[in-house]
């Protein structure tokens, strides 16, 4: 069964009184829409992102700066409606289910994705809803009453279709509707509603992200890694993913970058998945030699796996010779790069340890780390 995930994120963003696109704004250093697409990519075999053509070149780049794929950028229309039928018509055959995202939705999360997947498949489509909380009025006649808010539901994104169920609403309901499942039901065809998350926060006006902020920042781990590998004779010497002329390098199973692997076991930390050596083993020969900044972005999936994302982080090696200025830049770009920061985030320094110790005597190098991650499937109103 294949799945195609569309995040529309052509809207104008007049409601937040934003002069630019809405889901362009940063939301704890990541532009909002990069959430929802996040979320969606390990759950979708084709990702669709649907945006305004003349922003299409902005969207692109911080896409690269994040180091977030998307198999296709289409362009949006000028309704809502017109940027999911355009995804759907430039969507590759093969799909069986298709989810509509609102690109302004940036907290669902990998079990919400998987009910609402689960419901499409069974029923043909689904939605994702959370039962009314407060109590409804109506204003009438320059007049209120209460409306009962019995079986009243607010619905959600992603919504889930039967890809052929969805393409033929399009088809047959040309008029304009506020979602999809309302013209899937115009066919005559039911809507499977789901539990909803009441997490799932639409942003929509300046408030709601000033909630998601205080939700994000509510979420944040810190953790902290340490590794020291000896120095010999007869190794390369890799520091932050960068090849260093010396006569020595660093022993160990794999390159033996320990900043890296301080690194890695910081970010493991920060989420309590462990350490490096649980998720890359000594004993398993396909690590044998294996290139460190290639383990660090594969740690940057299992947090995404487990809805934690890398916020920033800072290195210090311990190092009494070579001197490793010159090759910091580089270091930073790697980490950056693996772990789809900007550069502002990684912060890289080198220290001798004044020929006191091990490190001292150039007997090893040594690294520590410290990270910020956030918990995006965590966070919690409590
Ligand atoms: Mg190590």
């Amino acid at each position: 069964m294949k799945v195609c995930g569309i995040v529309v994120a052509a809207g104008a963003g007049k409601r937040l009184g934003a002069d630019q696109n809405k889901v362009l704004l940063p939301l704890m250093g990541r532009p909002l829409f990069l959430y929802a697409l996040m979320a969606l990519r390990p759950l979708c075999h084709h990702l669709i992102l649907v945006t305004r053509a003349d922003e299409r070149a902005a969207f692109e780049a911080l896409l690269q700066e994040h180091r977030l794929q998307v198999d296709q950028l289409v362009p949006g229309g000028r309704e809502r409606r017109d940027s999911v039928e355009n995804a759907l018509t430039a969507m590759p055959a093969g799909c069986d289910i298709v989810l509509v995202q609102d690109g302004a939705r940036p907290f669902l999360s990998q079990d919400l994705v998987r009910r609402v997947i689960d419901a499409a498949r069974a029923d043909g489509a689904a939605v994702p809803a959370i039962p009314v909380r407060d109590t409804l009025r109506k204003a009438e006649n320059g007049a209120t009453a209460t409306v009962s808010r019995e079986g009243l539901y607010q619905v959600q994104t992603p919504q889930g279709f039967q890809t052929a169920l969805l393409k033929r609403a399009y088809r047959e309901h040309p008029e304009a509707a506020t979602d999809d499942a309302g013209l899937v039901e115009r066919l005559g065809h039911p809507v499977t509603l789901v539990p909803g998350d009441a997490r799932n926060l639409k942003i929509t006006h300046p408030e709601d992200f000033t909630m998601a902020q205080q939700l994000l920042a509510g979420s944040l781990r810190l953790g902290t890694g340490y590794d020291i590998h000896r120095l010999v004779p007869g190794r390369h010497l890799v520091l932050g993913g960068v090849l260093i002329p010396h006569p020595l390098g660093l022993l160990g199973h794999s390159d033996a970058d320990a900043p890296l692997h301080a690194l890695m076991d910081a970010l493991l930390g920060a989420c309590a998945l462990g350490d490096i050596g649980q998720h890359f083993p000594d004993s398993d020969l396909k690590y044998k030699g294996a290139s460190s900044l290639q383990l660090l972005a594969e740690t940057r999936g299992i947090l995404a796996r487990h809805g934690f994302l890398p916020q920033q982080a800072d290195l210090t090696i311990l190092a009494q010779r070579p001197r490793l200025a010159p090759y910091i830049p580089q270091m930073r770009q790697n980490i950056a790069g693996a772990l789809g920061l900007p550069l502002p985030r990684v912060s890289v320094k080198a220290t001798t340890t004044e020929g006191l110790d091990a490190v001292g005597r150039e007997e090893a190098i040594a690294a520590q780390a410290a990270v910020t991650v956030l918990a995006v499937d965590d966070a919690s109103f409590e």
